[in-house]
């Protein structure tokens, strides 16, 4: 039995290259069919995943998912959105309204219009119907609802078989056609779509870095970097992008907490060079906003908003290493390293406006004391190249090429990076780049 069960899911599987295009036109099986049926495959993905055991975070999710539901076109069914507890960064629909997130991929999410973007594409999926008509044209409608219409057996039988296919993805079309729902979704829900497209550039940049942290559906056809050109010019059609919001904070309530708690295991912290970006692509690839609106303008990183703000990237987990940017037209920027969130961090603050740079301590959203003030001797809207080399305890500040100032602090043993502007426009960052520098640079993940 078990020797036939799996002989068929092969079958099945041997014959998606040959995607019928007989699928356009046919007799759908009837939606009620289709939940009891996705209900089942729901049962088989959980039994091999495990649902998360946060009914606070789930509630979240699915609460961002209703809201994109409101918005879509296919109000026959029902969509419930639950979180698996997996750490690859995966997502997928199965038929019927059953969504799925891992862990994986919501650590990897640094706002509400990012979750969004994931959300959307899968109900794209669900309304578009790819998992029923894909298994229908490859069952055929009798052979199909002769299985659902008949012993439980049969449907189970199907159920495994179409949780196969759901881990497999879909073709081509079928993920550029759930983007373009998707997307459309997240802005008529009132999400800012740029989400979409932050999101695709952290799976795409993860793609080169930790091949193996993506699961498979997200790494198959099309290429990544297609799907974000796609909905780049989806979203250039849209008339206005006034009003539409990331809901950053709302996101870091909501899920910050939690997911921290949600660590992965310590063997997994990477080494050798964590962080290569020019912004020449137009994105600011894995980079979050956590205050304020940041945006590439002509290549280079810039805030928009009219309070000071910062641009979070990285893991919670980098210990020693050297974090080096140019800093375009500087009037008073910094960069804060080892960030454990925009509220707590030891921080860089580099003033060419006043001729100073010095430490501050950012802890619980405040800033402390000045620590270690040094002249800057530098022309304000000058381009300067900062580094900061941490190791252990100790920091060290270099402007181009000269060390500034230094500082010994215990607090804050890891984290993440920052890029920090203050209000002042016209100035940027640019070619950031962060090497780890933890251990002998082996590199064997
Ligand atoms: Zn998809």
């Amino acid at each position: 039995m078990k020797k036939a069960l799996a002989l068929s899911v092969i079958l099945i599987v041997g014959c998606l290259a040959l995607e019928s295009k007989s699928a356009k036109g046919i007799v759908l099986i009837p939606p009620e069919l289709e939940v009891a049926f996705g209900r089942e495959v729901a049962r088989e993905i959980e039994a091999k995943y495990g649902l998360l055991g946060n009914p606070e975070l789930t509630v979240y999710v699915d609460s961002v998912g209703q809201r994109l539901v409101g918005v879509c076109d296919r109000q026959d069914i029902e969509y419930e959105f639950r979180i698996l507890d997996e750490d690859k960064v995966n997502a997928f629909a199965c038929p019927g309204g059953f969504v799925y997130v891992t862990t994986g991929i919501l650590k990897i999410i640094d706002n509400e219009a990012e979750l969004a973007g994931v959300l959307g594409h899968e109900i794209g999926h669900m309304v578009a119907r790819h998992g029923v008509k894909r298994l229908q044209a490859q069952l055929g409608y009798s052979l199909l609802s002769h299985l659902l219409f008949g012993d439980d057996e049969g449907v189970r039988k199907i159920a495994n078989i179409t949780a196969n296919l759901v881990f497999l993805g879909y073709g081509r079309e079928n993920e550029f056609e759930a983007d373009y729902l998707g997307t459309e979704y997240v802005y008529m829900a009132g999400y800012d779509p740029q989400g979409v497209i932050e999101l695709l550039a952290k799976i795409k940049q993860l793609e080169g870095r930790e091949p193996w942290a993506v699961e498979v559906l997200l790494r198959s056809h099309p290429p990544t970097s297609d799907r974000i050109q796609q909905v780049g010019q989806q979203i250039q059609e849209f008339p206005t992008l006034s009003g539409k919001e990331t809901y950053t904070e709302r996101f870091r309530e909501a899920v910050g907490d939690l997911l921290v708690r949600l660590k992965p295991s310590p063997e997994t912290v990477p080494t050798g060079i964590l962080l290569e970006e020019d912004f020449d692509d137009g994105i600011a690839q894995g980079f979050g906003d956590e205050v304020g609106r940041w945006r590439v303008v002509d290549g280079r990183y810039t805030a928009t908003t009219e309070i000071y703000r910062f641009s979070t990237f990285g893991d919670l987990r980098w210990k020693d290493y050297i974090l080096e940017a140019d800093f375009i037209n500087a009037r008073d920027g910094g960069l804060l390293a080892r960030a454990q969130d925009h509220n707590n961090a030891v921080a860089l603050i580099v003033r060419p406006t006043w001729n100073i740079i010095y430490w501050q301590i950012r802890e619980e959203g405040r800033w402390g004391a000045w620590y270690e003030p040094k002249n800057l001797d530098h022309t304000p809207g000058e381009d300067l190249h900062v580094k900061v080399e941490v190791r252990g305890d100790e920091l060290e500040a270099y402007v181009n090429g000269t060390l500034k100032t230094s500082l010994s602090w215990k607090g804050f043993p890891e984290g993440k990076i920052a890029l920090y502007l203050s209000h002042q426009g016209g100035q940027y960052w640019d070619n950031v780049v962060v090497i780890s520098s933890e251990g002998d640079g082996a590199g064997q993940h």
